[in-house]
């Protein structure tokens, strides 16, 4: 592990092919900053059960209804970025369209330029959301939260594992002895397997994942920390076992960056959630999170994850929830600076 963490101190690269825009430091002009890979539009077979136009519906909804968030289009990730977590030869494969049908099968979506390329920049809008939030403490990606990728493959509808690559390019660029200390905080209803795994026997990053025990996937990962709940977990028990699970991880971490997946698919009208959270519920779960890591000043990037809505509406109203609890601590780290 040692020599390993050696090894990334060595790397100056460039992660992003373009520049980041920087974050500003004009008070006046403070937004939360909000990266969207959703332009690359990805083509899906008529009745395909993965609701792509969310991504976009977001985006028109934040920019209708909070000036506050400033949005901003992803940088591309490089294979430099890709390869610190996922093996080369799988970013090759996705790159020239070469995976193999079962591969594929897992990953669930048909193989073209534009989904590689969106997977690219879907892991791009997390890493620069890690450069903005260390300006400024929070930060976020409109998608993201790919949690189910591993490092050779991918897996329900996740082709690259975002949280992944930009904790590993958090520590790479950190350029110290001690690597860096991430938490990943995975709320997403379905077990973040695919992170578990990467990080197995790394104690540098804590995995933390609150899910559905009888939710895909059926074979579960074990993470730092995993909380199974029961089909139909209301707010209650949810918020206080999310309170125990945040309580146990700081005692057992140190964590310096939080990277959260705050899923919308606890949502009891998710119809492959099987959780019973209302929307106060998750705005009072995301809330919560946000101020765990606003109270000990440690800078925070919010992904959206999954959601599936039998009604659309009702993930982007999460979604929407999510941006204005995060849009809240980023006053409060505003004010700190001021
Ligand atoms: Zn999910």
């Amino acid at each position: 592990m040692q020599a390993f963490f050696a090894a990334l101190q060595q790397i100056r690269m460039e992660c992003l092919e373009q520049p980041d825009p920087r974050p500003h430091t004009d008070p006046e002009l403070s937004a939360l900053l909000a990266y969207y890979a959703d332009h690359f539009v990805l083509p899906l077979p008529a009745g395909h059960r993965f609701p792509m136009e969310k991504y976009r519906r977001l985006r028109d909804g934040l920019a209708t209804c909070y000036p506050d968030v400033r949005l901003a289009e992803a940088p591309r990730a490089t294979d430099a970025a890709l390869t610190l977590v996922h093996d080369r030869a799988y970013v090759e494969a996705v790159a020239d369209g070469t995976l193999a049908p079962a591969l594929l099968r897992e990953i669930g979506f048909p193989w073209s330029k534009a989904m590689a390329e969106r997977a690219r920049y879907s892991v791009g809008a997390t890493l620069a959301a890690c450069t903005a939030a260390h300006a400024e403490g929070i930060a976020a990606n409109l998608a993201g939260g790919t949690h189910h990728a591993e490092a050779g493959k991918g897996g329900g509808f996740c082709v690259f594992n975002d949280v992944a690559v930009a904790a590993r390019v958090l520590q790479a660029q950190a350029q110290r002895d001690a690597p860096l200390q991430v938490a990943i905080v995975d709320l997403d209803v379905h077990q973040g397997n695919g992170t578990a795994q990467i990080f197995r026997s790394d104690p540098s990053v804590f995995t933390l994942s609150l899910h559905g025990e009888h939710n895909f996937p059926f074979r579960k990962a074990s993470s730092d920390l995993d909380v199974a709940l029961p089909d139909g977990c209301g707010d209650d028990p949810y918020l206080a076992a999310l309170d125990q699970a945040l309580e146990a991880m700081a005692q057992r971490f140190s964590a310096e960056f939080v990277l959260y997946l705050a899923g919308a698919d606890p949502h009891e009208g998710d119809r492959l959630g099987r959780l019973k959270l209302t929307f106060e519920g998750l705005a009072e779960r995301d809330r919560r999170v946000f101020e765990w890591a606003w109270q000990r000043r440690i800078p925070l990037v919010v992904t959206m994850a999954g959601g599936y809505g039998r009604e659309i509406d009702t993930t982007l109203q999460v979604q929407m929830n999510t941006f204005g609890a995060a849009l809240a601590c980023h006053r409060q780290w505003q004010n700190q600076t001021r």
